[in-house]
C-alpha cells in the first residue's frame, strides 16, 4: 500500500494523541479505555473531516479549482471543516445547508457551527430537508461555470474513495501508535454517518493484515443500509489504491441503535453520554455524532459486550462547536 502517492495537502495537526481514559474506565469497570482524539486535527476547532480535507483539497488544487462547493446538515462540522480549509488555501467557498430537522431554534440555525462557517468567509445558502444535494451543488457549479468560475464539489461528509483516504492514512498512524505503546487494540469504535470515516478506517486496517476490528455505531441510516454503504465506499477505497477485492463485507460492522428520533434529534443517552465524558475526561464530545457514538460504547460495555481484560479505543471524531447549536438538549434530560 503507497498512500504517498497520492496529492496532499497538510492541515491537520498529526499524529493526533492516543490517551487513556482512566476515570471513565474506573466509572465503568474495565474494559480498558482508550480515546484517539481526532477532536485535535487542529484547523477550526478540529474534527475528522480535515483528514479527508486533506486530499480532497490537494485534488481540488491540482484540477486547478478557485471555488469549492459542499453540502451538509445545518449545524455540518463537515461544512465548517471545510470553509476553514478554503480559507487557508486561499478558495472561495460556497455551502449548501439542508434542514434536515425543521428545528427553528435561533442556536440550531445561527450558532455553532453556522456561526462559524460564515466566519471563514463561506457563502452559505439553505435548502430544504429531502432535496437531492448533489443535484443542488451540480446546478450551483454549472451556474459558477457561467461566470467563469472553476469549481470543485465536495460531497457531503467528504466521504468518497478520495477523502476515506485520510482515514487510510490515519489506520496506519493507530497501528504505529498502538504498537509502540504495546497495545493490543481488540475494538475501535466510532460514530459513522457519510461512511468515509469506517470506510476509510476499513481498507487501511485491512491492507496492513486486518488486526483492528472496527465498530460503527450509526446516527442517521439504519444498520443494513448503513452497512452496505461503508462496505461500498470501503471497496471503491481500495479498489482506488490499486489494492483490488480485498474487503469483505464481514469486515463491515456497525450497531444503529443509538440514532434515537433521527438524525441531529438529541436523545437522553446522547447527553448522559456527554456530560460523563465532560465530568469524568474533561473531553468535550458533540451532541449529533460522537455523543450518540459515546452513548453507544457505554450502553454495550454495560451489556457485556466487551471483554473487561481488552483494550477499547474510542475514536473522537470532534464536533463540540456544535454544542453551542444544542444549549436547550441539556436542560431539557435535568443538566445544567
Ligand atoms: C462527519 C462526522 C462523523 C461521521 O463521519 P463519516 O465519515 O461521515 O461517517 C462523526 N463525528 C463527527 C463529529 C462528524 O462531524
Amino acid at each position: 500500500m503507497n498512500i504517498a502517492k497520492f496529492p496532499r495537502v497538510s492541515f491537520a495537526h498529526l499524529p493526533t494523541p492516543l490517551e487513556p481514559m482512566k476515570r471513565l474506565t474506573a466509572v465503568l469497570g474495565g474494559p480498558r479505555l482508550w480515546i484517539k482524539r481526532d477532536d485535535c486535527t487542529g484547523l477550526s476547532t478540529g474534527g475528522n473531516k480535515t483528514r479527508k480535507l486533506e486530499f480532497l483539497m490537494a485534488e481540488a488544487v491540482s484540477l486547478g479549482a478557485d471555488t469549492i462547493i459542499t453540502q451538509g446538515a445545518t449545524q455540518s462540522n463537515h461544512a465548517r471543516q471545510t470553509a476553514a480549509a478554503a480559507a487557508k488555501l486561499g478558495l472561495a467557498c460556497h455551502i449548501l445547508l439542508e434542514d434536515r430537522t425543521g428545528s427553528q431554534d435561533e442556536s440550531y440555525n445561527l450558532n455553532g457551527n453556522v456561526l462559524l462557517d460564515r466566519l471563514h468567509g463561506a457563502t452559505v445558502s439553505k435548502r430544504s430537508g429531502g432535496v437531492d444535494m448533489q443535484a443542488q451543488m451540480e446546478a450551483l457549479a454549472d451556474d459558477l461555470k457561467l461566470d467563469g468560475k472553476k469549481p470543485y464539489v465536495i460531497p457531503g461528509g467528504g466521504s468518497n474513495a478520495v477523502g476515506a483516504l485520510g482515514y487510510v492514512n490515519a489506520a496506519l498512524e493507530i497501528v504505529y501508535q498502538a504498537s509502540s505503546m504495546g497495545l493490543n487494540i481488540a475494538t475501535l469504535v466510532h460514530a459513522t454517518g457519510s461512511a468515509g470515516t469506517q470506510a476509510g478506517l476499513v481498507a487501511g486496517f485491512k491492507a496492513l493484515g486486518g488486526q483492528v476490528p472496527v465498530l460503527g455505531i450509526g446516527v442517521r441510516a439504519p444498520k443494513e443500509k448503513q452497512e452496505n454503504n461503508v462496505f461500498d465506499l470501503a471497496q471503491r477505497t481500495a479498489q482506488h489504491m490499486g489494492l483490488g477485492n480485498i474487503i469483505k463485507r464481514a469486515d463491515v460492522v456497525a450497531n444503529c441503535d443509538y440514532v434515537g428520533g433521527g438524525y441531529g434529534v438529541p436523545t437522553a443517552g446522547m447527553v448522559d453520554a456527554v456530560t460523563l465524558l465532560a465530568r469524568t475526561e474533561g473531553i468535550l464530545l458533540d451532541p449529533v455524532y460522537s455523543g450518540k457514538g459515546m452513548d453507544g460504547l457505554v450502553d454495550l460495555i454495560r451489556k457485556g459486550h466487551f471483554d473487561k481484560s481488552s483494550d477499547v479505543v474510542f475514536l473522537h471524531t470532534g464536533g463540540s462547536a456544535a454544542l453551542f447549536a444544542y444549549p436547550d438538549a441539556f436542560s431539557l434530560y435535568g443538566y445544567q
